[in-house]
């Protein structure tokens, strides 16, 4: 059995984050798109733990709860926070993910915080001045089975290899307790294979989390575990699957293209400027248009550290599957805004049909599908299932642009349906 699993999103009560988040929406969310693992995230917020006390019950599976024992949704605590420190002279901000194993655990892990000082209420993700590796003490302290995920690992500013103000290496962060750091958050900007270009990550279980700040965005990016029976399933599964890096419990995970995320390339948004690394250096990272700095994106970052050439693979590797959410492959096809009638009629009624989201991203054989939606959208599946796309990459917090067809190809597609109709 399949379970998608996303362990970082975020609650109504973190910063710039929909209303509509709360633990019953999240649920029906993620049993209606057929994701079957999810963090509660934002743990350490008094009003969202509250909540999680209120719509979560222990489930049959050790460490995991749900909201019925009905729901096909398991859910596992989580908490995402933001350390801003002072090390080595520099100012370092590196966001941590946390996974406990019950909630008494968490309820401790809150308690502690609190003790150091740390304001928990302000925002779900919260800020503290505690450093990432002290934050990594207190969680392994408390519970030597929970899991600590430095998050989005590569983003300029908050990841632990951010260019701006992260480290050179988890050694550096995390010093003598690097050996119970066994899992990284990719982020949005980057993939297995550019994360393989580093031998220093070869022990290293490599995460993908949608970070959601919507409902809709739930599992948009997840790991995929194989179990050969539902009743299998726990904590100390998804630990130890983790842990043990099992690419046969851990086939792969799915993400977005890396080049949408906002710092793949390097570049100044201001000046619309974006350019891959090899041109930075011959710019020696001075935007040409204004002279200012030109911010440097992940793929240089990765660069930087890289110790192997691209097109390294690993043994046993767990490698990344890229889709396009399947509300964008809609809306392109039929060449409107995600958010209108008629893309959220169509993506409603196919995954209905479907049985969920990733059976239709993933699973359906494209005559299956046929039958279930317009050829054009069967097309774009096709083409995401192939990888065979358009792509902008992203730079300096602009979105990269992923395109499936060109203006050119969509009217020749749709042409083609006219002359099968008449
Ligand atoms: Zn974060
Ligand atoms: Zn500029």
């Amino acid at each position: 059995m399949r379970v998608i699993a996303d362990f970082h999103f975020h609650s109504r009560f973190a910063r710039a984050c929909s209303k509509d988040l709360t633990i019953l929406n999240v649920e029906r969310t993620a049993a209606f798109k057929g994701v079957h693992l999810l963090g509660t995230g934002d743990f350490t917020h008094p009003q969202w733990m509250a909540e999680i006390k209120r719509d979560l019950h222990s489930a049959p599976e050790a460490g995991l709860y749900c909201t019925d024992e009905k729901s096909p949704v398991r859910f596992v605590l989580t908490c995402e926070i933001s350390s801003i420190y002072s090390q080595g002279g520099k100012t370092r901000r590196v966001h941590t993910v946390f996974v406990f194993p019950s909630l008494e655990a968490a309820e401790k892990f809150n308690q502690t915080l609190r003790k150091r000082g740390a304001k928990l209420a302000g925002d779900g993700r919260p800020i503290v001045g505690i450093p990432a590796k002290e934050l990594a003490k207190i969680a392994l302290d408390i519970s030597p089975k929970a899991i600590v995920i430095p998050a989005h690992a590569w983003t300029p500013w908050f990841g632990v290899f951010g260019s701006m103000s992260g480290f050179d290496s988890l050694l550096e962060c995390f010093e003598e307790l690097t050996s119970q750091i066994f899992s990284i958050e990719m982020g949005m900007s980057s993939d297995a294979s550019m994360n393989w270009r580093l031998s220093a990550n070869d022990p290293i279980t490599l995460l993908a989390s949608s970070d959601a700040h919507s409902l809709h965005r739930i599992a948009r990016e997840g790991n995929v575990f194989e179990l050969s029976q539902r009743n299998q399933l726990s904590y100390d599964w998804v630990y130890a699957t983790i842990k043990d890096k099992d690419s046969k419990k851990f086939p792969y995970t799915i993400k977005y293209y890396p080049q949408e995320g906002r710092y793949h390339y390097d570049g100044h948004a201001k000046c619309r400027f974006s350019c891959p690394p090899s041109q930075t250096k011959k710019l020696k990272g001075i935007c040409p248009k204004c002279g200012g700095k030109l911010t440097v994106g992940v793929m240089a970052r990765v660069e930087a550290l890289a110790d192997r050439p691209e097109g390294h693979t690993p043994k046993s590797p767990i490698p990344t599957k890229h889709l396009v959410p399947l509300e964008e492959i809609i809306a392109e096809a039929l060449d409107k805004g995600v958010g209108t009638k008629t893309v959220q009629n169509e993506y409603e009624q196919l995954v209905k049909a479907a049985g969920g989201e990733y059976q239709v991203l993933l699973d359906l054989p494209i005559e299956e599908l046929q039958k279930m939606t317009k050829p054009i959208i069967t097309e774009g599946i096709k083409r995401v299932r192939g990888e065979k796309l358009h792509i902008e990459p992203g730079y300096d917090g602009e979105y990269g642009v992923i395109n499936i067809f060109t203006p050119e190809e969509r009217k020749e597609l749709l042409g083609k349906k006219q002359d099968t109709l008449f």
